[in-house]
């Protein structure tokens, strides 16, 4: 049987790798809804190659090709969760980037069997609300981010063994080598370049500040369940090693592979099948030492923040979420520094009334008061 999947962020570094791999296996997969949020001309090419039965564009082109009047187009802000909703969708690979995500995330849960998840900030912001949703309409959550797909290849044979420990391994970002001294005034270009893998730049800024890997603690503790204190990161360059899961008895398993996110996503939508794609194999007698360090949190203390928000809960992961985008977007327009992204996220933790969070609408409320407190702060930095 095929199975319709839905890819929310299709124009970007995963929703584009996601495609590739659909269109090796066209008899199992069928791309029903695409959706994108500005790049129009990008969204057009892959509507004629993949004919989904729905798209979506928050902002709205001037005029719809001829040759796809066919599709039905959805426009503004929820339009990837209105694209969703009515494509018939069985799975949705959510690959939009930042909150932006989480309203499509929730609407995916309620109209998809599974949820193939790279979002990782709907977690962040949304984790309970939606592993609660997940859980009542016994929908499966799939992780699609490396890591925490390695973490679920590995724990599938766990055969109901408690983890002790999940240890996250972090490249450490184009930054890990950088002389202190200049650490603070990197530019957009310097952190742009990373070293093993290629991504959207939000997330590559994320992950030279290691703002990345602190926003995966707080997805591992939601997606896995275990205490803060019993997710520990690793610094591993190499990007061999994609995550380990200790147990009881000192065992250590780990998922290993050539730095390349088809895995990962292969394995969410194929699961338990894995589908082969033409990637590169690893050559361990070439590969030299695999190494490993603890991060450096006083060079870079958005880990140790993002671990703080996971501890205070309630809408302290918002803050902290809608603070570093709204940093890395200020450095990303050439607006901030790079040193000044964490001391934005700090000021925005230090500064708001930190709630409970029941409902979505109080995730956008807490996100809307981090966003003030941030850009507050950059006006006086
Ligand atoms: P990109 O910036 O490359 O792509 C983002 C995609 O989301 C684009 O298609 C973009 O459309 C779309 N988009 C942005 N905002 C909206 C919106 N409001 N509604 C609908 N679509 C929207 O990001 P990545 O692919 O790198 O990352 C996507 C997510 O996956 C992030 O959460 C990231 O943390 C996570 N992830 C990414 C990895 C990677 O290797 N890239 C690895 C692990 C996790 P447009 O092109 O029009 O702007
Ligand atoms: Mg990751």
């Amino acid at each position: 049987m095929i199975r319709n999947v839905a890819i929310l962020g299709a124009t970007g570094s995963i929703g584009t790798q996601t495609l590739h791999i659909l269109a090796r296996y066209p008899d199992r997969f069928s791309a029903c809804c695409l959706c994108a949020r500005s790049n129009a001309e990008g969204l057009f090419q892959l509507a004629r190659t993949f004919r989904p039965r729905t798209c979506g564009l928050v902002v709205e082109p001037k005029e719809i090709p001829d040759d796809l009047r066919g599709i039905e187009w959805f426009f503004g802000e929820d339009s990837a969760s209105r694209a969703l909703a009515v494509s018939g969708a069985d799975d949705a690979l959510c690959a939009v980037v930042g909150i932006a995500g989480l309203d499509a995330v929730l609407t995916a849960l309620d109209t998809c069997e599974r949820v193939l998840l790279a979002n990782k900030e709907a977690l962040v912001t949304g984790g309970h609300l939606v592993t609660e949703k997940a859980k009542r309409l016994h929908r499966a959550l799939l992780p699609v981010d490396s890591e925490h797909s390695a973490i679920y290849q590995c724990l599938q044979a766990a055969r109901g063994n408690v983890p002790s420990r999940l240890i996250l391994t972090c490249s450490g970002g184009a930054l890990r080598e950088f002389p202190r001294e200049q650490l603070a005034n990197a530019t957009v270009s310097d952190v742009l370049k990373h070293p093993t893998w290629r991504m959207g730049s939000k997330i590559t800024v994320d992950c030279a500040t290691l703002m990345n890997k602190g926003l995966e603690v707080i997805e591992a503790y939601h997606l896995f369940g275990l205490p803060e204190e019993k997710i520990e990161v690793v610094i591993h360059p190499q990007s061999v090693i994609h995550s380990m899961v200790e147990f009881a008895d000192g065992a250590v398993l780990a998922q290993l592979g050539a730095p390349d996110m088809r895995v990962p996503i292969g394995y969410a939508l194929g699961e338990p099948d894995r589908l082969a794609f033409g990637g590169e194999r690893l050559d361990f007698t070439r590969m030299g030492a695999l190494t490993f360090a603890s991060p450096d949190t006083e060079r870079f203390p958005c880990l140790a923040y993002a671990r703080e928000a996971l501890r205070l809960g309630g809408s302290a992961p918002v803050v902290l979420n809608g603070a570093n985008e709204e940093a890395v977007a200020a450095f990303l327009r050439g607006e901030a520094k790079f040193g000044q992204i964490p001391l934005i996220v700090r000021y925005a933790l230090d500064h708001a009334e930190l709630k409970p969070i029941s409902c979505a609408q109080e995730v956008y409320e807490a996100d809307a008061r981090a966003r003030l407190l941030a850009r507050a702060c950059l006006r006086h930095l």
